[in-house]
């Protein structure tokens, strides 16, 4: 038994120089053309045929239902993992969850991109904030929001003031985010698959990019930018044969 302790502490001791093979970044080695080199399991990065984000361009008239969404509940914790600063719902609280295609969709975290990572004919918003929702399968639907540069936004600035400043230190949130006012009144949006945007980089994502952007104040975006170092938008992938429906 003690000699196989020994296995497994040594094993462990081995772990961190094969673990940091699988960093990942936005930028030199760690960058998005590296990722699939980094992880065998991150292949779809490269291989992927429906990946994000994507420039929407040409759109086809579909008649996409309406977004519904019932936000009702406030995360409980803010973190800054390094790539992103994510706000998080504790595994238990299922309360917040969207309606698209009949299937209901909870919301597990909200995160930010800055520039965004999606662009409209090539043009990128100043920031993209995620809400990343799940069904009881596993499937993953995101709902995407752009922000443009203009009047301060109250219910990022409640988020903002408690920014973890250093990656892998996180908040807890001391009063409650109402998530309906980090979405515009008017939630038209475009529809299309794709995938996560960073590794693994997996398919199958449903993607829901509201057409009207909120606002963000310079001082709030130099924030982000400032704390995160660096741009973490991955580029733009080819749609490889995708329609964009709205
Ligand atoms: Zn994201």
């Amino acid at each position: 038994m003690v000699n196989k302790l020994n296995g497994i502490m040594l094993a462990l001791a081995l772990l961190p120089a094969v673990a940091s093979a699988s960093h990942w970044g936005y930028e030199g080695i760690e960058s998005p053309e590296h990722w699939a080199e980094l992880n065998k399991d991150w292949e779809q990065c490269q291989k992927g045929q429906n990946q994000s984000p994507v420039d929407i361009r040409q759109t086809f008239q579909a008649h996409v239902r309406p977004l519904k969404t019932f936000y009702t509940s406030s995360p409980d914790l803010l973190l800054n993992n390094g790539h992103t600063i994510q706000a998080t719902w504790s595994d238990e609280d299922k309360a917040s969850y969207i309606k698209l295609d009949d299937e209901k969709f909870t919301l597990r975290q909200f995160h930010f991109h800055a520039p965004s990572e999606n662009t409209v004919n090539g043009k990128h918003y100043p920031l993209e904030m995620h809400l990343v929702h799940q069904d009881d399968d596993g499937e993953v639907a995101v709902v995407a929001v752009m922000f443009e540069t203009g009047a301060v936004n109250a219910e990022l600035e409640k988020l903002w003031q408690v920014m973890p400043d250093h990656a892998d230190k996180s908040s807890q949130l001391p009063i409650k985010i109402d998530v309906n006012k980090l979405l515009p009144s008017d939630k038209t949006h475009w529809r299309f698959t794709g995938s996560l945007t960073t590794p693994p980089c997996t398919e199958g994502v449903r993607w829901v990019v509201l057409k009207h952007p909120l606002t963000v104040s310079a001082q709030q975006l130099e924030k982000f930018t400032s704390v995160m170092h660096h741009a973490n938008n991955r580029p733009v992938q080819k749609l490889h044969g995708r329609m964009i429906l709205e």
